[in-house]
């Protein structure tokens, strides 16, 4: 049970404020690899200075980080990124506390899907609850805010912490994690980490990992008329498919504790399928890309390996395929798996912080995602917990939104948070 079931300090959330300040950053479209993440980074850049923050900014050297043998991954085209590492100085003798959110956002998908312009924030009720509505809404532009406004009404409160705050928001984090490595290669320190993505208030301590992966499945081409003389690229995915789904429910017939509220811990799934170039054709070639999701403390390489021997099997299975084995490539977004310790005082503290604010014990379990986490958690050593409003099934969704009165709690949340964890 949680020591403290009162807040330790009366700080004020100024909501009008909070909520101006995520409108702010809202309308900004900072889709991963367009000059707009770069717009939204220097956005909270300033406003970080301006709420009395000292803000060092550096040009990302994109090449130089994508060489290295432990870069995470990207699927856009980037030639420059800006880091960004802001610090509130303590009065000394605290630990150093980590704020890490992520500004870029994905593609809003089909447009008609969304009741208007995604990147207008809108505000209307969503499943009965006030909300604002718009991409990256939940997926985090709200968790970023609350933290900047729990550090602002600590500030008012005349609450002065020992141990420093440092803020980094960082860009490249759907698409790999190219900011937050680029934060841990400039070589940033802290003792904990709160990464406030949306978990619907909850604590989660550990992420599942994704691998992104390409199939090459290849047939003969041959007029479609004569089809019996090709071999359709198309058919001989179907074995191959099969096969991963088997892998999948292999792979999730026993998961972790921390896991186990998900139908599926560690999907398989296949996002996109190209096959063929012309109607009356057999097609000689399809193209499947998917993501394999990765276990706690399951290693990259055991599960890429797990991979590509089902798909060898597959193969194995099948005359054709035999002599025209699937190619496996792997591209793109490689996020491990990622976890702290549940014991860890940031998760210990931060479950203090929910109870003394919102009166109830904070669920706690692992996401079925790869994210920041991982990377501050592995390479950083920084014990890492995600905490944050929004419910991540409305993450990269049309009308993605983030209820109202979740931000306001999350900051809330947090201001206790830092006062418990650097006061
Ligand atoms: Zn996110």
């Amino acid at each position: 049970m949680p020591k403290t079931p009162e807040p330790l300090a009366s700080v004020t959330i100024n909501e009008e404020r909070l909520l101006a300040a995520l409108d702010d950053l809202l309308i900004i479209d900072s889709l991963g690899g367009t000059g707009a993440e770069l717009d939204a980074q220097d956005a909270v850049a300033k406003t970080l200075r301006s709420d009395g923050w000292d803000v060092e900014t550096w040009d990302l050297d994109v090449a130089q980080l994508v060489a290295r043998s432990d870069f995470p991954g990207m699927e856009v085209e980037r030639t420059g990124g800006r880091g960004v590492l802001a610090r509130w100085a303590g009065t000394g003798g605290g630990p150093t506390i980590l704020i890490d959110a992520h500004t870029d956002v994905v593609p809003p998908g089909d447009i008609n899907a969304w009741s208007a312009d995604p990147f207008v924030p809108r505000r209307f009720e969503v499943n009965g609850r006030d909300s604002i509505v718009a991409r990256g809404s939940c997926d985090m532009k709200a968790g970023l805010v609350a933290a900047c406004e729990a550090m602002r009404a600590i500030d008012e409160a005349g609450i002065r912490l020992r141990g420093d705050v440092l803020f980094a928001p960082v860009s490249g984090e759907e698409d790999g994690g190219l900011g937050t490595y680029a934060l841990l290669q400039h070589g940033v320190v802290a003792d904990m980490c709160l990464v406030p993505e949306p978990t619907d208030l909850a604590l989660v301590p550990a992420n599942g990992g994704a691998l992104t992966f390409r199939l090459k499945v290849h047939g003969a081409a041959v007029h479609a008329s004569r089809r019996t003389e090709g071999v359709s690229a198309i058919e001989k995915f179907f074995p191959v498919y099969q096969a991963l789904a088997a892998l999948e429910a292999r792979r999730n017939a026993s998961v972790d504790a921390l896991m186990q509220r998900w139908p599926i811990a560690y999907p398989l799934s296949i996002g996109t399928i190209h096959a063929g170039d012309w109607a009356s054709t057999v097609p000689d070639l399809l193209i499947a890309e998917g993501r394999l999701g990765v276990a706690l403390d399951e290693s990259v390489d055991d599960a890429r390996a797990e991979f590509e021997q089902a798909v060898a099997d597959a193969c194995a299975a099948d005359p054709w395929l035999r002599d025209h084995p699937v190619d496996v490539q792997w591209w793109g977004g490689q996020f491990a798996p990622g976890r702290t310790d549940v014991n860890a005082s940031v998760v210990t503290l931060l479950g203090e912080s929910h109870f003394a604010v919102t009166g109830r014990s904070a669920e706690m379990y692992g996401g079925p995602y790869g994210s920041d986490l991982r990377l501050l958690s592995g390479i950083g050593g920084i014990p890492t917990v995600q905490y944050g409003p929004g419910d991540a099934a409305a993450a990269h969704a049309p009308n993605e939104w983030v209820a109202t009165q979740d931000v306001l709690t999350s900051a809330r949340v947090i201001a206790d948070f830092l006062i418990r964890a650097a006061g």
